[in-house]
């Protein structure tokens, strides 16, 4: 299987190179939208990971291009997390979308999926694409969150905050961190975009059950687990 990397975060490009050659993947990477756009029409790939923001030519025009003329399956990342994005990206074309920062586990779930990659080991990466708490199960790939089998209706952010809170259950995690990762952003005390989140997925994830799984550690942060059983 080829598959095309268009980024032009150097660091990132390697990273994907190295790590999906590892899975068995032959690729070719590109650090910008021109001369990506010529890789992608000119070469024959079974998938192609695009980033939305690149010089030369932005992904989305590089994916509008390559759609007039092509219907190579396309994973498209991207540090913009805005439903009108996702809805944006996935209007021009592409095939799937993943947020920044991803897990590497995820980015090569999703890869499989979109090109119906038989999956040749025993289901051992099923774990990574679910995660799992109590009554709680989060599906990496479909972007699906449930409790009790109901759907939580959870916004980008919100689904981000949960799989960090599920990656890491048990642990504290300070306010810092969770800004850090889920917003991409230094932590500024002046700020309280981390507790109004951690509200706001509380009365979705804990409101309407019996056991809450998300509890404050006044001070320090905020953790996932089920106390129920202690
Ligand atoms: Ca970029």
């Amino acid at each position: 299987m080829k598959l095309l990397v268009v980024e032009d975060e150097i660091k990132l490009a390697e990273y994907l190179r190295k790590g999906l050659t590892g899975e068995g993947y032959t690729v070719d990477v590109s650090n910008d939208g021109l001369d990506g756009l010529h890789l992608a029409v000119e070469g024959s790939y079974d998938a192609i990971v695009l980033d939305r923001m690149l010089p030369g030519l932005d992904g989305m025009a590089l994916l509008t291009a390559l759609r007039s003329k092509k219907a190579t399956p396309v994973l498209m990342l991207t540090a913009v997390t805005g439903v009108d994005d996702r809805v944006d990206g996935l209007k021009s074309g592409a095939d799937d979308y993943l947020v920044k920062p991803f897990a590497f586990s995820e980015l090569v779930a999703r890869l499989g999926v979109i090109t119906r990659r038989q999956n040749s080991g025993s289901g051992d990466n099923s774990e990574a694409t679910k995660l799992a708490l109590a009554d709680l199960e989060v599906d990496l790939v479909r972007r699906k969150a449930t409790r009790g089998g109901e759907i939580l209706e959870l916004t980008a952010k919100e689904f981000s905050l949960i799989t960090l809170l599920l990656r890491r259950q048990g642990a504290v995690l300070s306010r810092a961190l969770i800004a850090e990762q889920v917003w991409d952003m230094n932590f500024d005390s002046g700020t309280n975009v981390v507790e109004v989140a951690i509200r706001r997925l509380r009365t979705k994830l804990d409101v309407p059950f019996e056991n809450p799984l998300l509890h404050t550690e006044r001070g320090m942060g905020y953790v996932l687990e089920d106390r129920s059983i202690k």
